[in-house]
């Protein structure tokens, strides 16, 4: 499909109402110009992800938000994929943190923990972030980018400047979680920044 930066126009609706999320992909929108308006500010909710697949959830969010503000609109689904687990959590990764009180990202991160020390000391360790970003126009135009970071998990969780399952991430090649890291320097290899390194190229931006 041939996409250019003048098809998004000065307001894109995000899709999203994780908090980590909005401010990575705000800043990761600010430069091109481009006024990054929450789903919330519509009145719109949170729609239920029921699809297995991070293009099937991003889908489904960019499309809810497209038709409820007649705005393009950008949805990111994202999760951590562990070797040793079969890929999980995945899609699921942010229902690990489910609590009758909300998430809980240290629960989370101490389950997949949990899970890899019950499987001995030579477990691998080897993760991915993976980011799937769908962009939706309110008349039915649609597209996907994709994104990765290889790396591993380490224990006890480490830093406080990233969200979700940061602090127990650390890329290939580096010595910091992405919790300890600089944003800027996440936001230099992330699964996330790759993806929409993809969806710039794609705009011709
Ligand atoms: P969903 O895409 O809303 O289903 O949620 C994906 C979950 O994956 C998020 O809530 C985070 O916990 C986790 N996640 C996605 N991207 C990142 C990231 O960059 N750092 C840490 N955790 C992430």
């Amino acid at each position: 499909m041939g996409l250019r930066l003048a098809d998004i126009g000065p307001k894109l609706v995000l899709a999203s109402h994780n908090q980590g999320k909005l401010r990575e992909i705000a800043e990761l929108l600010a430069p091109f110009g481009i006024e990054a308006v929450p789903a919330s500010a519509f009145g719109l909710a949170e729609p239920v992800e029921t699809e297995d697949s991070f293009a099937g959830n991003a889908l489904l969010k960019a499309r809810f938000a497209a038709a409820g503000s007649g705005l393009p609109a950008l949805a990111d689904d994202s999760g951590l994929c562990v070797e040793a687990l079969g890929g999980a959590p995945g899609v699921y990764t942010a229902d690990w943190a489910e609590t009758p009180e909300g998430r809980d990202w240290m629960l989370a991160m101490g389950k997949v923990e949990e899970k890899l020390q019950a499987m001995g000391p030579d477990v691998s360790r080897r993760a991915a972030f993976h980011c799937t970003l769908a962009l939706v126009w309110p008349d039915g135009r649609e597209a996907l980018f994709e994104g990765q970071v290889a790396g591993s998990l380490v224990w006890p969780p480490r830093g406080d400047r990233g969200f979700g399952y940061d602090p127990v991430f650390v890329p290939e090649g580096y010595r910091e979680t992405f919790g300890e890291m600089d944003p800027e320097a996440k936001h230099a290899i992330s699964h996330r920044a790759m993806a929409f390194a993809k969806l710039k190229a794609a705009l011709g931006a």
